[in-house]
């Protein structure tokens, strides 16, 4: 290590991740506030939108954030192989930041390109990040879980931060002020990395070893993946290849699910895994479904319930409007005052014994995502009557999915990391991901669907949500019950 200084107990080098990371996502969160607003909104506004409809703008939505998500995969693996984690970082950052500058240029066609960028920066930058933290730390370090919450805080005081600026500027100046202020802040991010990588040592500098020609080889492979899928993207990028977004949406959502189902399937049946192993993978695919299932919810926070903030919400506050993206504030702020008090209730139960197993937890997210739902639904109910209404209904909505998202989140990422097979530990993560980008399609479409016809379609779309939520809650506690009898008695047998 190259100095004994530390940050709040921990080395030194999460200073930096905290850093690079609470950047990174103040320009992900607080452009993503933005970008269904832009797209949907009408063309004749001084703050000039792309006159979307706001299913087409969600289906695009969903597709950003799926992929955002799913390229955490290949990216994880390009760190882990090819660049080594500190500079799959370092690409990927500086990435990010051309893709928001390129969205900053007020051309409709630098829409598509940007986020494309965007996307490709944070597959590299996202996983990779995560692991540096994991390998800051000795094997055996009992701080290494601290460090992950700690990382945790960087994530929501970066969104807090994206959204109150980005926010702002994008809606009250113009959508691509706002655009190019998460560009602004991921430049921050990416100086301050370089200035302080050294802090990293030696942590995720160098990629695994293996012999030159291999790795001669698995570039040559990259390579040839990279420019296939350059290609693809240019032919849908120049309009050769037209698809409405929200059929492309829809495939991307089954190709999602079905490159899940046959990991999941291989890892179960051809990994050469033992009896203890594959009950973990049937384990890790019951939280899997939930974790999807789950961000399917959350990530409505950009689409759905920021079209519900924007079109029925009194957002008057001591007589001045706010901006509309300033409404999601409030799950980061939740987060930042609530993390503590599950992390300490959780280690509470423990000392008694009282802990609830994973699939329990889980289903208390899905279960505590549901009733958010329910809350929009009786908030559906009363702008029926009349709109706007009080914004104490997102506040509560939001509160929930805070709490869903404290149950299920940090305890998911610990969880894949403890159950996954020793040798998949690292694609184990990928696929932590890949929940969080099947959820974030999900989001689109859903999302897309409840706002298409105004209030009137939202409630039949939210009860949908609200019976997929408790029914996979209620299958998670009853398998929990019976994998726990099923211990019982084979202890005492
Ligand atoms: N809010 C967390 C983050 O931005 C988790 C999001 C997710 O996995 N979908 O990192």
């Amino acid at each position: 290590m190259a100095t004994n200084a530390e940050f709040f107990g921990h080395p030194i080098g999460l200073r930096t991740l905290f850093l690079t990371e609470m950047w990174e996502r103040m320009s992900y969160y607080g452009m993503r506030a933005l970008l269904v607003l832009y797209m949907t909104g009408a063309v004749t506004m001084a703050n000039a939108g792309l006159g979307m409809s706001a299913l087409e703008a969600q289906a695009i939505y969903g597709i950003y954030v799926g992929m955002v998500y799913f390229l955490a995969v290949p990216g994880g693996w390009l760190g882990d192989n090819l660049f080594g984690h500190q500079r799959a970082v370092l690409y990927g950052a500086v990435i990010i930041a051309l893709g928001h500058l390129t969205l900053a240029v007020p051309i409709q066609s630098g829409l598509f390109f940007g986020l494309v960028l965007v996307a490709i920066g944070s597959g590299l930058l996202k996983s990779n990040i995560s692991t540096i933290v994991g390998k800051l730390y000795a094997d055996e370090d009992p701080r290494r879980d601290a460090g992950f919450t700690i990382f945790y805080m960087s994530i929501n005081i970066g969104s807090t931060v994206g959204y109150a600026i980005c926010g702002f500027m994008g809606e009250k100046i113009g959508w691509h002020w706002g655009f190019g202020a998460a560009g602004v802040g991921m430049i921050l991010g990416v100086i301050q990395y370089v200035r302080t990588r050294h802090l990293l040592g030696d942590a995720g500098l160098e990629p695994n070893p293996m012999p030159a020609a291999k790795r001669q080889q698995y570039g040559r492979w990259a390579l040839a993946i990279g420019v296939v899928s350059a290609v693809i993207v240019m032919l849908f990028g120049t309009g050769a290849i037209e698809v409405s977004a929200s059929v492309f949406a829809e495939n991307l959502a089954y190709a999602l699910t079905t490159i899940a189902g046959i990991y999941f399937v291989y890892l179960y049946g051809f990994a050469g895994l033992n009896v203890a192993e594959r009950q973990n993978v049937v384990l890790l695919f019951l939280l899997f479904i939930a974790a999807a299932a789950f961000w399917s919810g959350f990530d409505q926070s950009g689409g759905s319930l920021n079209l519900f903030a924007r079109d029925y919400t009194d957002l008057n506050v001591l007589g001045v409007e706010m901006p509309v993206s300033w409404v999601q504030f409030f799950n980061p702020i939740y987060v930042v005052v609530f993390a503590p008090m599950f992390a300490a209730f959780w280690a509470y139960l423990g000392r008694r014994n009282l802990d609830p197993s994973l699939p329990i937890k889980f289903a208390l997210g899905l279960l505590f995502m549901g009733l958010s739902f329910v809350v929009m639904l009786l908030a559906v109910g009363v702008a029926l009557e009349s709109a706007p209404i009080g914004l104490q209904w997102l506040l509560i909505t939001y509160l929930l999915q805070t709490w869903g998202e404290l149950t299920l989140s940090p305890i998911g990422l610990s969880a894949f990391s403890r159950y996954s097979p020793k040798r998949y530990v690292g694609q184990m993560f990928g696929l932590w991901f890949l929940a969080s980008a099947i959820g974030g399609v999900l989001a689109g479409l859903l999302g897309g669907e409840a706002t298409d016809g105004g209030l009137q379609s939202m409630s039949p779309i939210f009860t949908y949500m609200i019976q997929y939520y408790f029914g996979i809650a209620a299958v998670l506690a009853v398998l929990a019950y019976f994998f726990r009898t099923k211990k019982e008695a084979s202890r005492e047998g």
